[in-house]
C-alpha cells in the first residue's frame, strides 16, 4: 500500500477471532439439512481469492421443504403468539448480534471484501438496531396502524443482494418476524456467511423452528423461491434486471411484491457550500464500501464556479486514500466483492475512455492477490454518456457542472433510477427547493449514506417501490382489510 501523504503501520483485525466451518448445509426447520442435489459452491475471501468454506446449494426441493417449513411454523407457532412474545425473540436475537457483533463484522469483511471499519462501524451495529427497532414495534402495530384491520400475510420469501449482506437480511427479517409472518431467505452467492451465522444466532435464541429459514445458492435458486405458489410475498434487493425479471413471475399470482433495485443517484454541489466538508461528503458517498453502495453518489454536479477547485480537492483527497486489506483498520477502499463485479467495472473505465471523458486514478499501489480497482473520476462526461446513466457499482465518480437550478434539476432527474440524492449548500431554501424537485426516494443535505431504522428507504422509477425501515416497513408485511 503506497501513499503519498500518509505511511501508516498495517492495524490488522485478526481473523482467527472467527470460526468459520469448512462446510455449511441449509438451515430449514430448526435444523442443519444436507442440499436434496448434494451439491456445494465455494466462497472465496475476495481479499485474497483464498477458499473460505463449501456452502450447500439449495435446488427447487430444498426450497419446497423451507416453504413447507416456513408455513407450518406460521399456521402452529408463530400467529399464534402475541406481538409481545414474538417482540421478546427479536430482542433477544438482537442482543445475541450484539454480542457477535465483533465474530459477525470480522466474518462479513472476509467474505465480502468491505473495510472492517465499516462493517465494525456500520454494517453490523446497524443490523442490531433494526432488530431492536422492529422488536419495540411488535407489540404496536395497533398502534402503528391506529383504526386500521390487519394480518400477516404469512410465509415470505426474501433475496439479499452482497454488498451489505447482514444488514440488507435485518431490513427484511426483523420487520417481517415483528408483523407475524415467517421467512425463507436466500442470500447473495459470494456473501452467505453472515446470514448462515444468524441461522445460529436464531437457534440460540431459541427461536421455533420454521420461523427462519436459510436456503443458500445460486443460480436458479432465487428463482425457485419466487416461483414457490405456497410464498405469499417477496421481499427482494438486488439489481434492476433481476428485479425486473422477479416482477414478471408474480404478475398473475396473489403474491405482495416489494422491489429495492438498483440506482445512479446525483449529488450536487452549490457554489455556496463549505467545500472541504463537501468534499469530504462525497468521496464517503461513493468510495464508502467500494462504490458497493445502491445509493451511492455516483454522479457528482458542480457548479461551474466552483467546478476547477472542488475537482482539484477531489484529487488531492484521493492521494491519501488506502485501498488494500480490508481487515487493516486503516483501509478506506477493501476489495471489489468478486472477480465477476472487478470485470464490470473495468469495462466501465474502458467506456468511459472510448466515449471521451477524462480519467484520473491516484498513483496507489494495489495489492498482487485479490480483486481490487482504484478510486477514479471521470471528468468532461456527457449527459448521454453511459457512465453517466448505468449503474456501475463501483468506486467511479462522473463529474459534470452546472449554471443553474433549473438545469441540474433536469440533469439529476434524467436518469432512469431514482434511489438517492445529495445537495450541498449553505442556503436552506435551495436544499428545500432541490429536495422537493429531485425524484428520488431519499434527498441527504450537507450529508450521505446515513441510515436509521426509524428512517423509510426505497426508489422512484426503476429503483424499485416499496419502502424498508421506519413505520412504513412494517405496512409491506402486513395485509389490510379496511
Ligand atoms: P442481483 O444480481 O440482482 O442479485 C440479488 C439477489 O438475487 C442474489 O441473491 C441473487 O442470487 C438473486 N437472484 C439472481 N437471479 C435471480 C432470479 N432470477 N430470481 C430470483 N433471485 C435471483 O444483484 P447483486 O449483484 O447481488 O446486488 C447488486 C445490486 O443490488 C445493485 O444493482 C444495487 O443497486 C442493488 N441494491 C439495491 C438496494 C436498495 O435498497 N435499493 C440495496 C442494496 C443493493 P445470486 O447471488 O446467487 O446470483
Ligand atoms: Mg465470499
Amino acid at each position: 500500500m503506497s501513499n503519498p501523504t500518509w505511511n501508516l503501520e498495517p492495524s490488522l483485525e485478526s481473523a482467527a477471532q472467527v470460526q468459520i466451518k469448512p462446510q455449511y448445509e441449509l438451515f430449514i426447520d430448526g435444523k442443519w439439512q444436507a442440499p436434496a442435489s448434494g451439491t456445494y459452491f465455494a466462497t472465496v475471501n475476495p481479499a485474497d481469492e483464498s477458499h473460505l468454506a463449501k456452502i450447500a446449494w439449495a435446488n427447487a426441493t430444498d426450497i419446497d421443504l423451507a416453504v413447507s417449513a416456513a408455513r407450518s411454523a406460521y399456521e402452529n407457532v408463530w400467529s399464534k403468539l402475541s406481538g409481545a412474545a414474538r417482540g421478546k425473540y427479536l430482542f433477544r436475537i438482537a442482543r445475541l448480534m450484539q454480542e457477535k457483533a465483533k465474530e459477525l463484522a470480522i466474518m462479513e469483511t472476509l467474505d465480502g471484501g468491505k473495510p472492517i471499519r465499516e462493517s465494525r462501524d456500520i454494517d453490523i451495529p446497524l443490523a442490531c438496531n433494526h432488530f431492536f427497532y422492529y422488536a419495540g414495534w411488535a407489540d404496536k402495530l395497533q398502534e402503528a396502524f391506529a383504526g386500521q384491520q390487519f394480518e400477516a400475510l404469512g410465509v415470505a420469501g426474501q433475496i439479499t443482494p452482497w454488498n451489505f449482506p447482514l444488514l440488507m437480511l435485518a431490513w427484511k427479517v426483523a420487520p417481517a418476524l415483528a408483523c407475524g409472518n415467517t421467512v425463507v431467505l436466500k442470500p447473495a452467492e459470494t456473501t452467505s456467511l453472515t446470514a448462515l451465522k444468524f441461522a445460529e444466532i436464531c437457534q440460540e435464541a431459541g427461536l421455533p423452528a420454521g420461523v427462519v429459514n436459510i436456503v443458500t445458492g445460486y443460480g436458479d435458486t432465487g428463482a425457485a423461491l419466487v416461483a414457490h405458489s405456497d410464498v405469499d410475498k417477496i421481499a427482494f434487493t438486488g439489481s434492476t434486471a433481476v428485479g425486473k425479471q422477479i416482477q414478471k413471475a408474480c404478475i398473475g399470482t396473489p403474491k405482495k411484491v416489494t422491489l429495492e433495485l438498483g440506482g445512479k443517484s446525483a449529488n450536487i454541489l452549490l457554489e455556496d457550500a463549505p467545500i472541504d466538508q463537501a468534499v469530504e461528503g462525497i468521496i464517503n458517498s461513493i468510495f464508502f464500501n467500494q462504490g458497493h453502495v445502491c445509493c451511492a453518489g455516483s454522479r457528482l454536479f458542480v457548479q461551474e464556479s466552483i467546478a476547477e477547485q472542488v475537482v482539484a480537492k477531489l484529487k488531492f483527497r484521493l492521494q491519501s486514500i488506502y485501498v488494500g486489506n480490508p481487515l487493516d483498520k486503516n483501509t478506506d477502499i477493501g476489495a471489489i466483492n468478486s472477480k465477476k463485479q472487478l470485470e464490470t467495472i473495468e469495462k466501465y473505465l474502458a467506456i468511459g475512455l472510448a466515449e471521451g471523458a477524462e480519467m484520473y486514478q491516484p498513483d496507489c499501489t494495489l495489492p498482487s492477490q485479490g480483486f481490487y480497482c482504484k478510486p477514479t473520476l471521470f471528468t468532461d462526461v456527457a449527459q448521454s454518456a453511459r457512465i453517466a446513466q448505468e449503474e456501475i457499482f463501483g468506486p467511479v465518480l462522473t463529474i459534470q457542472t452546472f449554471r443553474t437550478m433549473e438545469e441540474v434539476v433536469q440533469k439529476a432527474n434524467n436518469s432512469p433510477y431514482g434511489l438517492a440524492a445529495g445537495v450541498w449548500t449553505a442556503n436552506g431554501a435551495r436544499i428545500f427547493g432541490l429536495s422537493s424537485q429531485l425524484h428520488a426516494g431519499v434527498v441527504w443535505a450537507n450529508t450521505y449514506n446515513k441510515f436509521d431504522p426509524a428512517s423509510p428507504f426505497g426508489g422512484y422509477k426503476e429503483s424499485g417501490f416499496g419502502r424498508e425501515g421506519g413505520r412504513h416497513g412494517l405496512s409491506a408485511y402486513l395485509k389490510f382489510k379496511n
